[in-house]
């Protein structure tokens, strides 16, 4: 599952099969990264399709439920630039 970032959203907002909100912090998350890729080979592909596959970017990740969110243009491009 892969979700667009809310603005001045810090916690997961995914709800489980009750209808429950997730609330998990949500930590930074370099899927193509050579330190850190992403293990889950179904997880990793749907990333790829949906936003690339670059080595430096960044996303988050509940550390729950392993949603992941996509950052909005403006903090990708801050985040990107420090690379
Ligand atoms: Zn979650």
């Amino acid at each position: 599952m892969i979700k667009n970032l809310l603005p001045k959203q810090t916690v997961c907002n995914q709800k489980n099969e009750k209808g429950e909100t997730c609330f998990g912090l949500l930590k930074r998350y370099y899927p193509f990264a050579s330190y850190y890729n992403e293990t889950d080979a179904t997880l990793a592909a749907k990333i790829k399709k949906e936003v690339g596959s670059d080595a430096g970017l960044v996303l988050l990740k509940c550390e729950l439920c392993s949603t992941v969110y996509r950052l909005p243009e403006v903090l990708e491009r801050k985040y990107a630039a420090k690379q």
